[in-house]
């Protein structure tokens, strides 16, 4: 007996992700007062010339509205959001649009009650904050400016109390690895909609070297599959948490370890002991059931998901600066639907390397903009994952999960 086997283990949006994205992110500027390690804009102190103007701005709002019903999110991130003197006047043209509006802003002093309500009062549902260490001193180190851990925290506080929803963003290296679990604590604690864990892609000022191994991935994503019990928890730029999802279900289902079979190492032994130690794992509905709160969503670069620059270019994330065309002077909706570089990232089937061949293909496809910035190739094989397709010793149990309509 499969009790998962009705269930749809990767969400899918319910409508064609060819015809529009479910997602679009606009890097409002990369002005911002801190100076992350990893940051992907590169950010600067001030707005930068040839950044998109408000009217500019409204003009992609309203491409975005032309994708129809249902309307993508739309989040609004930069570099820091709040910079933008015109922030509050953006999201309430998109709310007063019909798009589902939501915010990125930096912990920084913007990061404050006032601006919060005034986000909340022009029609912004949700934001995202980034924690990357459990203590001041891990997370400013990171961020590089004291008082970011005291001021994120602070608004965190301040959006629930003025009613916005929060998402949590954690961004894994090798200097914050062995806290994860702290990290959990603290956001099971504080409370959120969702933890997302952002896997780095070495561009901007994320490097290589801050990155932790394939194995480590290997990991930590097993490890977040049992926090996931507790909590919505999502990857970002971690596709093959997928492919680990619905391999750790079926085994699961079976009663078998998963040690020797999905390979696991030492630093998911070790998260799972400070796991165990540290999260509150009385609740009961995690006792009986077992299973994870919300499962992963079936969206990839160019593939759902779409990027804005600041100077409009439209990118397939963020992570993959190549353009498919710029909302100056084309249309997002005709670009996302058929530039050439939207629709090849949107086939599996050409992918290279172990991507490819492997049976995950159509549910998971690795992180395209990390094999981007590796290979030089945007449908390149996924560097950090260490599946070799077809593997898996419970294949049959496999493919109910992996039939795809593509
Ligand atoms: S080989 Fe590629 S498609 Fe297969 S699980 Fe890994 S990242 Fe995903």
């Amino acid at each position: 007996m499969h009790p998962h086997r009705d269930r749809t283990l990767i969400r899918r949006p319910v409508y064609d992700l060819d015809e529009r994205p479910f997602m679009v992110i606009w890097e409002t500027t990369n002005a911002c007062d801190l100076a992350c390690r990893h940051c992907r804009a590169e950010a600067i102190s001030e707005v930068e010339p040839g950044t998109l103007t408000t009217e500019e701005g409204k003009r992609l709002l309203d491409q975005i509205e032309q994708f129809g019903k249902p309307r993508p999110i739309v989040i609004l991130t930069g570099g820091d959001p709040f910079k933008r003197d015109d922030i509050f006047e953006l999201i309430a043209y998109g709310t007063e649009i019909g798009l589902p509006m939501a915010v990125s802003p930096s912990g920084t002093p913007l990061l404050n009650r006032e601006n919060l309500l005034k986000a909340k009062e022009a029609g912004a549902k949700a934001m995202s904050l980034s924690i990357d260490g459990s203590t001041p001193e891990l997370h400013d180190n990171f961020r590089r400016v004291e008082g970011s851990f005291r001021m994120t925290v602070d608004g965190w506080q301040a959006a629930h109390d003025v009613g916005l929803k929060v998402q949590l963003n954690t961004t894994v290296t090798r200097y914050n690895l062995a806290d994860l679990p702290n990290i959990f604590k603290l956001v099971q604690d504080m409370g959120v909609m969702t933890w997302s864990v952002f896997f780095l892609v070495p561009t901007g000022r994320g490097k290589v070297e801050d990155e932790v191994t394939p194995q480590e991935y290997e990991d930590v994503m097993n490890w977040l599959y049992d926090a996931g019990k507790l909590m919505s928890v999502k990857t970002t730029e971690g596709h093959h948490y997928k492919r680990i999802v619905i391999q750790r279900t079926i085994l699961d289902e079976l009663g078998v370890d998963p040690s020797p079979v999905m390979g696991l190492g030492e630093t998911y032994e070790r998260l799972r002991a400070d796991f165990e130690r540290i999260a509150d794992t009385s609740n009961a509905r995690y006792v009986e059931e077992d299973r994870m709160r919300r499962s992963p969503m079936h969206i990839n670069a160019g593939n759902g998901f779409v990027f804005i620059s600041r100077r409009g270019e439209v990118f397939p994330s963020g992570f993959m600066p190549v353009a498919g065309g710029s909302v100056k002077e084309g249309s997002l909706v005709d670009i996302y639907r058929d530039s050439p570089l939207f629709q090849e990232l949107r086939s599996p089937d050409l992918y290279e390397g172990r991507c490819g061949m492997c049976e995950f293909r159509f549910v998971c496809g690795g992180s395209r903009s990390r094999a981007y910035a590796v290979t030089g190739s945007p449908v390149g094989e996924e560097p950090f994952c260490t599946y070799e397709p077809g593997s898996f010793p419970y294949q049959e149990e496999l493919a109910p999960y992996l039939s795809h309509d593509e």
